[in-house]
């Protein structure tokens, strides 16, 4: 939520009067009104901040309100309000003439396209150019897009050619794509040959694209402009899903990974060399002498390269400690021998739970 002043955002004086605030707003709003702007995410949410600070000075009470108490009382009534749904109605009262053209223009957007790619969890981690197939609508160059042959089509009678019906509704105009002709304005006589008057071919693209090392499971990546053509030009956004692979050893938490190793009981009291995963490939770590089960071990930066920023996360190596099963009578002998062998001291933690228990028995 923006926290700049609204008198400033519409570029009138604390006090101005209602009329003089709706000239200004007008202005602006046309001024920075996406269909005017496209692509431009600027525009678009100063956009949003002029309707939003029309949406509170238009109305005494919300004005009175914002008056006395500033964004704090009216943070409320805004987070609720659909800048999407609330456009129709503010452009339906005051613009219905001078964006009429626009509205039609955006009734006529590409549609949207998705696509999955399944990632194996080294791709993931590295990064990796796919090159993929989409399908997708391009406006027949036989015709421009217009789905007639030359001279084959004249203005729909329904809309007067507008492409579009508008009607009153109570407080509001309200401006709907004409059933008749969808909203292109023309009626089709001879259909153009080559997309049998659809104005769009489908054909199969071959796409590019650049997947980001240290991508996640489940993340979306986005396309701009490469989904279904629109008319003039306005495509739709092309939406990459992605899936990663799970690995058999490792576990992602955010940038780090976790492989849990298991070490025997022997190496685990001598220590030793381990041979341990790492992305993309093996290495070698030495376990000191005395590791106990759960002690995990951190390498710096071997996690997973971070998408944002430098550097990469972590790696652990979580210690499991196996008890040896199914002994033979040899290994149980043995191991007989060396718990007579044992002392205290071998064993800390045991001790230290013994003494403890003592204490509270001989309380
Ligand atoms: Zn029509
Ligand atoms: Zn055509």
């Amino acid at each position: 939520m923006s926290r700049v002043d609204y008198y400033e955002i519409l570029e009138v004086e604390r006090s101005a009067t209602t009329d003089e605030i709706k000239r200004s707003y007008k202005r602006l709003a046309f001024e920075w009104h996406p269909d005017r702007n496209p692509g431009s995410r600027e525009c678009e949410e100063r956009f949003k901040v002029i309707s939003e600070a029309y949406q509170v000075l238009s109305n005494p009470d919300k004005r009175a309100r914002y008056d006395s108490f500033g964004h704090m009382s009216s943070e409320g009534l805004f987070t609720e309000f659909d800048f999407e749904a609330g456009f129709g109605d503010i452009f339906g009262d005051l613009f219905n003439e001078v964006f009429s053209g626009a509205a039609r223009e955006k009734s006529r957007r590409g549609n949207d396209l998705r696509y999955s790619i399944d990632l194996t969890f080294d791709e993931s981690l590295t990064g990796c150019e796919k090159t993929i197939k989409v399908p997708r609508q391009t406006a027949c160059s036989g015709c421009g897009g217009r789905g007639a042959a030359p001279g084959g089509d004249v203005p729909c009678q329904s809309c007067n050619g507008r492409g579009e019906l508008q009607y009153s509704q109570g407080f509001f105009a309200i401006r709907r794509t004409c059933p008749t002709c969808g909203g292109a304005g023309r009626r089709i006589l001879k259909p153009c040959k080559e997309c049998r008057g659809e104005g769009h071919l489908s054909i199969e693209h071959n796409l590019t694209v650049k997947i980001p090392g240290g991508i996640s499971d489940g993340a979306r990546l986005r396309m701009r402009g490469e989904g279904d053509a629109g008319q003039r030009g306005a495509n739709g956004d092309l939406y990459i899903d992605v899936h990663v692979e799970e690995h058999p050893l490792f576990r992602r938490d955010g940038d780090d990974l976790h492989c849990t190793v298991p070490i025997s009981f022997v190496q685990a009291a001598l220590g030793d060399e381990i041979e341990i995963p790492v992305p993309g490939g093996n290495s070698a770590i030495t376990i000191p002498a005395g590791t106990q089960s759960g002690q995990t071990f951190r390498m710096k930066g071997k996690g997973v390269p971070r998408l944002e920023g430098r550097g990469s996360g972590d790696l652990y190596i979580d210690i499991h400690v196996e008890v040896p099963v199914k002994l033979n009578r040899t290994q149980k002998l043995l191991l007989e021998e060396f718990a007579r062998a044992s002392e205290e001291e071998n064993v800390p933690m045991a001790k230290r739970f013994v003494s403890k228990l003592q204490e509270l028995i001989n309380k």
